[in-house]
């Protein structure tokens, strides 16, 4: 029932739009347009404003012929970068890049999807209950769209994002994550005169980060340390060290031990360096964790995972449940109460010039979406 041809189109006007993180102006005006021109009731928010974006997240509502309880279909509106000028090329059935650029078949493989399937919806007056559309911006800098979403605009209580690989898989299982900054300050010195009269941040930080364990503590727990800014010259002992790095767990009771242990080897080098110091209250720390997101996890029972399941088993596939070691905006969305399965759309190699889609997965998602539309909305 998808047609091919418009899929394929759609998505190769939408990857042509620029809208790396922050600038989605253009690309949200195009799709408010054409939800509009199929009589959805479309709003956008001010999510933009609040982090220095340029606009909002889209909610538009199709009310539906059908009454059941209202369902989403979310993606996002945003790409990494390298993303300007994308040039779509065709080849054997897969979309990719020229080479120079990523796709953006994160996510716009979704946004394609979706708005097929609804175009299908209304060409053939299928019956369906109400839904809600929700697209959103930046997800790609820390979910940024959803965090500040209205979710006042929403009704529903579960839905499904299009927003991974698999179009054969359900992602049910996300981690919470913390976000840790710590910066140690020390005291700058002439490294060559007075090097004595000098307290090295760096070298701090540096013995503490050495201490940590990092990387995988176990499967469903990882933690990190990703950024280290500090000094300014090479003959100047360094007053100031910046350290970021992050936690993330299934199980909140580890990302807290995680989170914890991270925090004391820092206070533990910290107060053992002040100790020695030439300075009473030198090296000092400062800190902040801050929950990044929050895990998700949706039993095998819940609608989410049994409606995705039967339509795939009436499309003659499979449908399994997955865990995923990455945040999306689903995420952001149980927080929220609303639990959203991220089914995928094809998309490969995300975040690289090798991204790349095939046309024959995403017309399978979009059938897949559309028979589960079909399946709720026969209660
Ligand atoms: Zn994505
Ligand atoms: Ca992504």
């Amino acid at each position: 029932m998808i047609d091919k041809e418009r899929l394929a189109q759609t998505f190769s006007r939408l990857v042509r739009i620029d809208s790396v993180s922050k600038e989605e102006k253009a690309i949200s005006k195009v799709l408010c347009q054409i939800l509009a021109s199929m009589g959805a009731d479309v709003a956008q928010d001010d999510a933009g404003k609040k982090f220095g974006g340029q606009t909002g997240n889209i909610v538009a509502k199709f009310k539906g012929n059908v009454s059941v309880p209202p369902m989403i279909l979310n993606a996002h509106m945003d790409t990494v970068e390298p993303g300007r000028g994308v040039e779509p090329v065709f080849e054997n059935g897969v979309f990719s890049s020229k080479g120079d650029t990523i796709l953006g078949a994160d996510d716009k493989s979704a946004l394609a999807v979706i708005l097929e399937v609804l175009w299908i919806i209304k060409e053939n007056s299928l019956p369906h209950g109400p839904l809600e559309v929700v697209f959103t911006v930046s997800e790609e800098i820390g979910l940024l769209g959803a965090k500040h979403l209205n979710f006042d605009l929403l009704s529903s209580t579960f839905g499904f994002a299009l927003d991974a690989t698999d179009p054969q898989g359900i992602v049910t299982r996300a981690p919470s994550a913390n976000h840790l900054v710590f910066t140690v300050h020390g005291k700058a010195a002439h490294a060559g005169a007075k090097p004595e009269n000098g307290i090295n941040a760096i070298q701090v930080a540096g013995k503490a980060i050495a201490e940590m364990k990092l990387g995988r503590i176990d499967h469903e727990t990882t933690c990190n340390i990703g950024i280290i800014q500090g000094g300014l010259a090479i003959n100047i002992v360094p007053e100031r060290v910046r350290v970021e790095g992050e936690a993330r767990s299934h199980d909140e009771e580890k990302l807290n031990q995680v989170t914890k242990a991270m925090v004391d080897s820092f206070e533990k080098i910290v107060s053992d360096a002040s100790q020695e110091s030439i300075e009473k209250n030198l090296p000092s720390l400062e800190y902040t964790v801050e929950k990044e997101f929050t895990r998700t996890n949706i039993p095998e029972n819940h609608p989410v995972v049994t409606l995705a399941s039967q339509a795939a088993a009436n499309l003659n596939r499979t449908m399994v449940c997955k865990s995923t070691g990455g945040g999306a905006d689903a995420n952001v969305f149980c927080q929220h109460g609303i639990d959203l399965g991220v089914i995928g759309t094809g998309m490969m190699d995300m975040h690289t010039i090798k991204e790349s889609v095939k046309l024959d997965d995403m017309a399978a998602t979009g059938e897949l979406v559309l028979e589960i539309i079909r399946l709720h909305a026969q209660g």
